[in-house]
């Protein structure tokens, strides 16, 4: 069978199918055999797993995957590439492949239909040009995946791991760190993927958490405070929250409540930790105040 992560071959069956690289649609293909290894390993892939790839490319990621996996549906938006992947695959036949927009697809049925309700795990070199609403859509959704073990830009892989107080640290840390437990598998040059990208990758694994780690009485309120301290991050918490509640604030009000929470008015959001945030969220929530 082909070696997939050989650029020679890669090349060959590229032209062989007169398909060119499309840039637009991320199509950076992993040709280097220990990165790959290092995804399926993190992915813990056992053979009763059920296993979601976003972007099958030509299908190197997806034949590991299928080698180790009971089914494999991949979700691929180039038609282009079907028919190398007819060619790639057709000796896995626990793989189902999807063509479409992962973010234009309804998942919910997608997941229903090839999962039923069991949990399923969800592996990527993703297309950078979408990590960000990706990974939203699938924590957002509440859809019952394991882990989730995804190749991104190596700068969205701090922010997804940043503590409070580093510059990475954003929404994005939050709302990831709120839904799963992010880590850092390994760094990747551009060198592992043909065309290089411009930029250096991570591999990250995201492990969905059993329980949310902060107990809220209303998550939206959260989810709207997180948006509103990093919504306006030159400004200081007080001015920020003032700032966005509903029907123009009282900051008098506000600064009352941040304090009766322990948290200096003046700092800035990304200073904040996740209870913190909670610990004002569920503050609003008790005080009736509509944020
Ligand atoms: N899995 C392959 C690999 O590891 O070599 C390919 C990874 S490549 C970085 C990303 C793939 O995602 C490309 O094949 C691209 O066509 C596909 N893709 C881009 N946008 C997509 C979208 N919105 N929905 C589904 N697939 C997409």
């Amino acid at each position: 069978m082909y070696n997939l992560v050989s650029p020679k071959v890669v090349k060959q069956l590229m032209m062989r199918h007169g398909v060119a690289f499309n840039k637009g649609l991320g199509q950076n293909f992993l040709i280097d055999r220990n990165i790959l290894e290092k995804i399926v390993e993190a992915a813990d892939i056992k053979t009763h797993d059920l296993v979601l790839e976003i972007g099958a490319g030509i299908g190197t990621l997806t034949r590991e995957l299928a080698g180790r996996a009971e089914l494999v549906v991949s979700v691929e938006i180039d038609k282009r590439l079907f028919p190398i992947l007819d060619e790639t695959l057709s000796d896995c036949p626990n793989v189902r492949l999807v063509h479409g927009d992962i973010l234009k697809l309804d998942i919910e049925n997608l997941i229903r239909e090839n999962f039923a309700n069991r949990p399923f795990k969800i592996v990527a070199n993703l297309p950078y040009y979408i990590t960000t609403p990706v990974l939203m859509t699938f924590l957002e959704k509440g859809l019952w995946f394991e882990v989730m073990v995804v190749m991104v830009q190596k700068e969205v892989a701090r922010r997804l791991t940043a503590s409070p107080g580093t510059e990475d640290y954003g929404l994005l840390s939050v709302a990831v760190q709120y839904y799963t437990c992010p880590t850092i598998v390994a760094t990747a040059s551009a060198k592992v993927f043909m065309p290089p990208p411009k930029v250096d990758s991570a591999i990250v694994m995201l492990k969905k958490r059993v329980a949310p780690p902060v107990k809220l009485k209303e998550p939206e309120v959260f989810f709207r405070v997180v948006r509103a301290a990093f919504g306006q991050r030159r400004k200081t918490l007080l001015n920020a929250l003032a700032a966005l509640e509903t029907g123009g604030g009282d900051k008098q009000r506000m600064e009352h409540i941040l304090r009766k929470c322990n948290i200096d008015p003046w700092i800035r959001g990304e200073l904040l930790s996740l209870q913190q945030f909670a610990d004002i969220a569920n503050a609003l929530v008790d005080c009736n105040i509509s944020f």
